[in-house]
């Protein structure tokens, strides 16, 4: 149990329904939500060869590490082309730009993910439109993104939260008749796979991926990736991610310097050789917290992730009607645990001008004040989880 040490500790005054006189001796464990140093170590050595590889060829930009990095994403997401990009935000970013999504026009999209998603559409002059989520994905709405299509509607941006794929029949059935494109943001679920077993950024026109270090697929640093089957938005994306250039010198288009080092390729091909016995371990993980939390789920009013086989658990998130109070409880004794997202995106300062109000969004909302992502990665043992089932058991006694 790398980086999980044990130790004892007096615990704080014993909580009101245990009325024991004076203190008591609690057995303290650390638990990280995210454990990246296990990781490493099972690793090392094919990760450092594979640096001294990029190292001995003094080639960083771009290359052979990247172009190989990119057929491996292909084959693995069954897409026709992936370009590697300098982060996920940048993949997103570079997407709309391809599809010259810009002024006047309109992208939905969900008012529960992490910011990029929405930043990207307003940095480009277009309009976030904001739909809300379902409660037992934490995916957006299929049904109020319907709603929302205008003739200005470009584009449809689902996220698949938390590594769970969306079902986008229905999504996809709107963008056709209005003529829009679906971006798919996959940055969380990278082998996360829908009902009828179709990858995650394979779906749409255009699929993005992060690869920051937390997601299921980490670099040791930013990167990012873009998948597609359609060739002629392949090439753009591939020409605006180094300033629109065709030949050297010449921009056809205004570009911008989206490129992935080849560092980061070689450390992602190495890592993508393990990712599918990772994906096992998070599923197999979350399968615990299911029996683990079975009983405190029904006593104390909390509300777990709801399984589907594609589901590739880059956060285990629970709800509880006391998060905060749950989270500090927690933390007292020794569990990381976060809070995804603790504002929905149309109640960000910066949006303010586009006059969502509180309330818009009644289940997004209600997901920013209720949920609780538990530690969990690849490396996270039984006995660690029934620690943190242990702790959340003794919270509803507390
Ligand atoms: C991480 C993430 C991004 C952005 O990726 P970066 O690589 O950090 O730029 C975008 N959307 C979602 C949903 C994410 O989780």
């Amino acid at each position: 149990m790398a980086y999980s040490r044990s130790k004892s500790r007096v615990a704080h005054q014993p909580g009101p329904g245990r009325d024991q006189a004076g203190t008591e001796r609690m057995n303290i464990m650390q638990l990280p939500l995210l454990d990246l140093k296990a990781q490493y170590d099972s690793i090392r050595q094919e990760v450092e060869e594979a640096l001294l590889r990029v190292c001995a060829s003094q080639r960083f930009i771009l290359g052979p590490e990247v172009a190989e990095l990119e057929r491996e994403i292909a084959a693995c997401t069954e897409t026709r082309f992936a370009i590697g990009v300098s982060s996920g935000t940048d993949a997103l970013l570079v997407s709309l730009m391809a599809l010259d999504i810009g002024p006047g026009d309109e992208v939905i999209t969900t008012a529960y993910s992490f910011f990029a998603t929405a930043g990207v559409i307003a940095r480009l002059g277009a309009r976030p439109v904001f739909v809300d989520i379902e409660p037992d994905t934490f995916n957006m709405d299929p049904v109020a993104v319907a709603a929302r299509m205008t003739p200005r509607t470009r584009a449809i941006m689902p996220v698949h939260l938390f590594g769970r794929c969306m079902e986008l029949d229905s999504i996809l059935e709107l963008a056709r008749e209005a003529g829009a494109a679906v971006v798919e943001d996959a940055a969380q679920s990278f082998g996360a796979a829908d009902g009828r077993g179709r990858a995650a950024g394979s779906i749409g026109a255009v699929g993005c991926f992060s690869f920051y270090p937390s997601k299921n697929l980490g670099a040791f640093g930013d990167g990012g990736m873009v998948v597609t089957d359609d060739e002629e938005l392949a090439g753009r994306i591939r020409m605006l991610r180094t300033h629109g250039e065709a030949p050297k010198y010449h921009h056809r288009l205004v570009g911008g310097n989206f490129r992935l080092d080849s560092l980061q390729a070689a450390v992602l091909r190495v890592k993508l050789r393990h990712v599918a016995e990772w994906t096992q371990a998070r599923r197999g993980a979350a399968q615990r917290y299911r029996e683990l939390l079975a009983e405190a789920a029904s006593a104390e009013h909390l509300v777990l992730p709801a399984d589907c086989p594609g589901h590739v658990y880059n956060q285990f998130v629970i709800r509880s009607p006391e998060r905060d109070r749950l989270r500090a409880y927690l933390g007292d004794r020794g569990v990381a645990t976060e809070v995804y997202y603790p504002s929905p995106l149309h109640l960000q300062e910066c949006f303010g001008s586009l006059s969502y109000r509180e309330g818009d969004f009644p289940q997004a909302e209600a997901a920013a004040v209720c949920s609780l992502a538990l530690p969990i990665y690849p490396e996270l043992t039984l006995p660690q989880q029934q620690y943190v089932c242990g702790q959340i058991h003794g919270f509803g006694g507390s």
